[in-house]
């Protein structure tokens, strides 16, 4: 079943404040009392079923046997009050199917027992001699397996123990066997018995609740701890002044993207991205805007690339790296240069560079074709080499690496 509770700071409170409570102190209310009765039903529900087909099937069976081995007489006379069992036990498993209302519940549980219990009884009385009081202690046994066996609340309980003690009574006491003396003391025998039945049931019910409570408690801890974990989860996986993924988290994502046959599955381009000459622009506008820059070149490389399948990470102090998963030279390329020219328009200022007085992106480029070998290290280094070139020819430009049939690598300058 499935409880979304551990949110609810009420419940959790009220959970924590049964559980400080002696056992047998335990008293469920409200919403937790609903949501352990929802948890229980369909088990208590199949316990009832079956209790109440078995009582029906030896009802059927005795009634059988007696056809064959009593005298006619009292054997038809037990036909009738026999007969009720089986109807009454077809209608409180059908309305026992499926959850109903609680009232309605409860009134087909208590009254199918009440007619169950005064069927037991009516064979006895209809029969006469011995087997008057024999069925009627029947019927209290009866009573007493549905009191231990039913996980159903301790007022329904207490109805299905005064049904049969009450039956007992009236029917003791039209005994013409026994004198009034002796039916009550029978009664009052009985009573005592069952009452220690019922508290037994009370116990077991209360240990079933306090189970319940514990698991609600279990759930919250677990959901607890689940969140505390993606929180750190997040702070390991996150680059502080940007808020873009960190190295850390790129480095997982590649190797898991490369476990398949040491290739990223589709092929991929990488985008190793630096600002040039970042140290001037500290220098000279100081850290803070250094850091402003760092925050505003991360946005916009993030709004160039797919959000859905593209992954940004800071992987050093100025640079970013760009994974594009399936995606072949021609469009690296466009990529880069649409970042590269973003960059480039927003116009940040680095005044002391020697690319420009603004700031300014180098992309390096290297591309994995699908069916190629290349691990994710390798691929790097390239796009590294390619990054490096693009500095040694000047700054604020893609390049992408381009590995010759010869084996040999070579870069190709595409601006
Ligand atoms: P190039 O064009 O060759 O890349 O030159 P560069 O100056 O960008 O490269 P260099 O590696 O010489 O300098 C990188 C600078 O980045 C040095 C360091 O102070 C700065 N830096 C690294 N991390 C941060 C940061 O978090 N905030 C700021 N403001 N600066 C940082
Ligand atoms: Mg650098
Ligand atoms: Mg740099």
């Amino acid at each position: 079943m499935h409880l979304d509770v551990q949110d609810d700071p009420a419940i959790i409170a009220e959970v924590e404040r049964q559980l400080a409570r002696r056992t047998r102190d335990i008293r469920l209310k409200g919403e937790i009392k609903r949501l352990f009765r929802a948890r229980v039903w369909s088990q208590t529900a199949k316990i009832i079923r079956a209790w109440m087909i078995w009582v029906a099937f030896l009802d059927v069976l005795t009634l059988a046997l007696n056809m064959l081995m009593l005298p006619k007489a009292i054997a038809l006379s037990m036909l009738l009050p026999g007969a009720i069992i089986p109807p009454v036990v077809m209608i409180v498993v059908l309305l026992w199917r499926k959850p109903q209302a609680h009232w309605l519940q409860g009134a087909s549980l208590i009254a199918g027992m009440f007619l169950i219990l005064l069927s037991v009884a009516l064979v006895g009385v209809s029969a006469g001699g011995e087997f008057y009081e024999r069925h009627l202690n029947i019927m209290l046994f009866v009573a007493i397996t549905a009191i231990i066996i039913f996980g159903i609340p301790l007022a329904w309980t207490m109805s299905i123990a005064a049904s049969a003690l009450g039956l007992y009574l009236v029917f003791q006491l039209q005994n013409p066997g026994i004198e009034f003396g002796s039916a009550a003391a029978a009664t009052l025998f009985f009573t005592s018995g069952i009452i220690a039945t019922i508290a037994a049931r009370r116990i077991m019910t209360i240990l079933a609740q306090k189970t319940f409570l514990f698991e609600l408690r279990d759930r919250h801890r677990v959901a607890e701890l689940a969140e505390a974990n993606d929180r750190l989860q997040l702070l390991a996986s996150t680059d502080p002044l940007t808020g873009i993924a960190n190295r850390r988290w790129m480095t997982e994502l590649l190797d898991l993207l490369w476990a398949d046959g040491g290739t990223c599955p589709g092929g991929a381009a990488m985008l190793m991205c630096d600002i040039d000459d970042f140290k001037k622009l500290n220098d000279h506008l100081g850290h803070a805007e250094g850091d402003r820059c760092l925050v505003e070149v991360a946005r916009i490389i993030k709004e160039n690339v797919r959000r859905d399948h593209d992954l940004v990470a800071r992987y050093g102090g100025e640079e970013f790296l760009v994974l594009l998963p399936g995606v072949d030279n021609e469009e690296a390329i466009s990529v880069a240069e649409r970042i590269r020219q973003s960059v480039e328009a927003a116009a940040f200022p680095n005044p002391a560079s020697r690319v420009s007085r603004r700031v300014t992106l180098s992309i390096g480029v290297a591309v994995q074709r699908a069916d190629e070998v290349i691990s994710p290290e390798q691929l790097q280094r390239q796009a590294d080499a390619a990054l490096y070139l693009a500095k040694q020819t000047g700054r604020n430009r893609v390049l992408l690496h381009r590995p010759e049939p010869s084996g040999r690598n070579h870069i190709q300058l595409t601006r």
